[in-house]
């Protein structure tokens, strides 16, 4: 086990707070360090030395100076230690090493293919962890963890992927425990979250605009995940599932979803749904203008054709998304939410889905309540957050035991 770990865990609460504050806000002067930690200098002074010694933060004198003393600021060391992050997707998965400030430096990510096994998996992103400290010239030895963020459901405490979010990929991730592989291999402590929590808290902690008490947030993807922050808590769905919101029953009587219920929201709102009720469209005679063969047709011509104005793509991803606003509703309408960040596929090729989303919500709630003031923003949650999502789950472990 990393020596780094254990000495943070055994650091005096104190300390750790100190820690956890000049992590998320550094560099930070002396007077905000007092605001957000509620001590006096002289005890933020003292609680600093072990960080300091064990050059896990820096003191830097290089504020604005006015001709007096040059202010004190506090900052997270980025050279010296680094996490090691493991993003599993249904499909795709990335291997990165990020600083303390969970800024990823070097990443790689591969194709998810249905053949790729677990074991399969392991060896594959364990020599390209390697590859990467070479590429970098890191010791394993500064490596202070690793985090992990999987798909579906999992057991946080044992570590263990539960379920598979899709089908199509292979039957051995059931159950699979996967902190204590990657435990046993690389002889470090590892921390498992869901992707999508780890991609909330990436935008929630660092970035002001998102650190609100009551986020939620909402990828729109090949299935529809969803991860939500409830008075400054992560609320956790039975088996920290991602996939709750999805399986919300819109239509009683609608189609059959994988999950044994009918009419799901993943039934008509993912780049699945709208894919094939686009093809089953055109094979009974709808007119398209998409110049390809019906089995050659992705998503993302069927967001521009639909963006450059056709109808039938209009119609299709219309429904699409006023289907997911009528699911996001009833769940703005039952709790508290200042905020709520749609991502994903769906919204980050087409213009409309967002649009008809976010009108369609802010209309049904808006029926209920006149003074919601939830916000509605669309991120463009790219490979930035999905590759550095497992040290934000690391890190957020690690400093707030959550
Ligand atoms: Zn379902």
């Amino acid at each position: 086990m990393s020596n780094m770990y254990d000495f943070i865990l055994k650091l005096p609460e104190g300390s750790k707070k100190v820690l956890s504050i000049i992590q998320k806000y550094g560099p930070i002067g002396r007077v905000e360090l007092i605001e957000k930690t509620g001590f006096k200098m002289t005890k933020i002074l003292r609680l600093t030395e072990p960080l300091e010694e064990s050059d896990l933060v820096l003191r830097l004198g290089e504020g604005s100076s006015t001709g007096g003393r040059k202010p004190m600021l506090f900052d997270i060391n980025t050279k010296k230690w680094f996490i090691a992050g493991f993003s599993i997707a249904t499909s795709k998965f990335s291997v990165s090493i990020s600083n303390l400030k969970s800024e990823v430096i070097v990443h790689k990510t591969f194709d998810m293919e249905k053949s790729i096994d677990p074991s399969e998996y392991l060896d594959i992103s364990i020599s390209a962890f390697y590859n990467l400290l070479e590429e970098k010239d890191i010791e394993i030895s500064s490596i202070i963890g690793v985090g992990i963020s999987a798909f579906g459901s999992i057991d946080r405490k044992k570590g263990i992927i539960l379920k598979q979010s899709v089908s199509y990929l292979s039957e051995k991730w059931v159950n699979y425990p996967i902190v204590e592989r990657f435990e046993e291999r690389l002889k470090l402590p590892a921390a498992l979250d869901i992707g999508v929590v780890g991609e909330m808290l990436a935008y929630h902690l660092y970035n002001e605009k998102y650190n609100v008490d009551n986020l939620v947030y909402l990828s729109a993807s090949m299935s529809i995940r969803m991860a939500v922050i409830s008075r400054g808590i992560i609320v956790r769905s039975t088996n920290d599932s991602d996939d709750a919101l999805g399986h919300m029953t819109v239509k009683y009587d609608g189609k059959k979803c994988t999950c044994g219920n009918y009419g799901c929201i993943e039934c008509y709102s993912t780049v699945a749904a709208i894919t094939s009720g686009y093809t089953s469209a055109l094979k009974l005679g709808r007119k398209g203008t998409i110049n390809k063969e019906i089995e050659e047709i992705t998503f993302i011509d069927i967001a521009k054709a639909a963006d450059e104005g056709e109808q039938l793509a209009a119609d299709i991803i219309t429904e699409a998304a006023s289907v997911l606003a009528c699911g996001l509703a009833n769940y703005i309408n039952l709790v508290n939410v200042d905020i709520a960040i749609i991502s994903g596929l769906t919204v980050r090729y087409s213009k409309l889905y967002y649009e008809v989303l976010k009108e369609a919500t802010y209309r049904r709630i808006g029926l209920l309540s006149k003074d919601n003031s939830v916000e509605i923003a669309s991120v463009d949650s790219s490979a930035d957050v999905f590759t550095r999502g497992p040290s934000v789950i690391f890190l957020d472990n690690l400093l707030e035991n959550q």
